[in-house]
């Protein structure tokens, strides 16, 4: 039977954000602006009729097509291209993750398998699928295939976001277990073990993207610690093994509960500082303890994305300024700050000179340590600014 790629025409905005490296082409930028096919492969054409390569498409999504490739293929050559990429994006784990048996496999556009996200918690892997193709039945099948191929005794859970199923306009679908028996593992990041469950929590690889920042934040932290928004404790743990004592304050209770088996499963194996598991608004908590004049010598804060949209930024930056503002004044002479921002639209320029705005009104001087993003298997691709999405500032207040 003869293939038939239906080809899609963008504007001269559209064909210029690809030829810039950038894989997506918005809506209206289509010409004419409209519609597309449901998940399908898509030969891609700036208004002149030249080829940009080919592309999977959505019906619903703003982002109308997602770049695969420079060159044209067609159907046939889909699956193998998406078996590559796959086995591709495993092997550069294999050669850089160092000291966990829990990573992300596959991170979407940064390993060019746009709107696929699978992680590998020890023995189970989570699928997470983002766009109509990859949610299309004989996709699903050849990257189930690849990951039992790569990954023979893991367990496969697919862990769904109902609002990108709506948005995407897919059928309703419920997280489950794909393949093998568990949800539920014990993973290890740098030594310290922690419970996973991927039938619950908050999100798939809540902790992965934050693994060498635990690493190197126990490299500098000493004495007393607080870790503000610890979710599972994965700094607090990780400080604990060098700290005297470390207070983990989060304001979820389910998230606190795992954080304290979490300690349980780490205080048999190793040097384990006193942790106090906190529930408080850590605003709250940081305005109260700053005001009773309490000290530590280490202070993460690591919040949620407070800017999901650009028009949020201000409001943002404002909140990152109040936390660092308040963990500055606690910090001793010599502590360390480590200072977190999963918000991808609040660039590091920006979140440094909140950092230094904060510093300046706390009347304190900061040097930096270390300036980081995400862990290697989050890989960063340079002209796409929505890959490098984390940043994690470790400083040390010397006056
Ligand atoms: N540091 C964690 C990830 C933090 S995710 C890790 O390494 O795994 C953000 C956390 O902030 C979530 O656990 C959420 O429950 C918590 N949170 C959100 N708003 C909060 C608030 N106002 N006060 C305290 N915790 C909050």
């Amino acid at each position: 039977m003869a293939e038939s790629t239906s080809i899609v025409t963008v504007s001269q905005r559209g064909a210029a954000r690809l030829r810039a490296g950038h894989p997506w082409v918005y809506r209206s930028d289509l010409v004419p602006p409209g519609e597309t096919p449901a998940s399908a492969l898509v030969h891609v054409r700036d208004e002149r009729g030249r080829k940009l390569g080919s592309a999977l498409s959505s019906s619903a999504s703003q982002i109308a097509i997602r770049l695969l490739t420079s060159g044209e293929i067609g159907e046939h050559a889909l699956p193998e291209l998406l078996r590559d990429r796959i086995a591709a994006a495993i092997e550069f784990r294999k050669q850089r993750v160092r000291d966990a048996d829990s990573y992300r496999v596959l991170f979407s556009e940064s390993d060019l398998l746009p709107g696929l996200i699978v992680d590998r918690y020890n023995d189970v892997l989570s699928i997470q699928v983002l766009t109509q193709a990859f949610d299309r039945a004989d996709l699903r099948q050849v990257v189930l295939d690849s990951l039992a191929q790569h990954f023979p005794a893991a367990g496969i859970v697919e862990r769904v976001d109902p609002r990108i199923r709506t948005l995407e306009q897919l059928p309703e679908r419920t997280s489950q277990i794909l393949f093998g028996e568990r949800a539920t593992t014990v993973c290890t990041l740098n030594g310290v073990r922690l419970h996973f469950d991927a039938l619950a929590g908050q999100k798939t690889g809540a902790f992965l993207d934050q693994r060498e920042n635990y690493a190197a934040a126990a490299r500098y932290a000493h004495g007393q610690a607080l870790d503000c928004f610890t979710y599972q404790g994965g700094f607090a743990l990780h400080l604990a093994r060098v700290c005297e004592n470390v207070t983990g304050v989060d304001s979820s209770r389910p998230a606190l509960e795992t954080a304290e088996q979490n300690e349980q499963l780490n205080r048999q194996q190793h040097r384990c500082g006193e942790i106090e598991w906190m529930e408080a608004n850590a605003f709250d908590l940081l305005k109260d303890y700053a005001a009773a004049g309490r000290e530590y010598d280490a202070v993460v804060l690591d919040p949620p994305a407070f800017a999901k949209t650009k028009r949020a930024v201000p409001t943002a930056l404002s909140g990152y300024k109040e936390l660092n503002l308040r963990a500055l004044k606690m910090l001793r002479p010599g502590g360390i700050l480590v200072t977190c921002s999963c918000s991808f639209h609040v660039g590091e320029s920006e979140f440094l000179e909140m950092l230094g705005s904060a510093a300046a009104d706390a009347g304190r001087t900061l040097r930096i340590l270390e300036k980081r993003g995400a862990a290697v298997d989050h890989p960063v691709l340079l002209n796409v600014p929505e890959t490098a999405y984390l940043k994690c500032v470790i400083c040390q207040v010397l006056l």
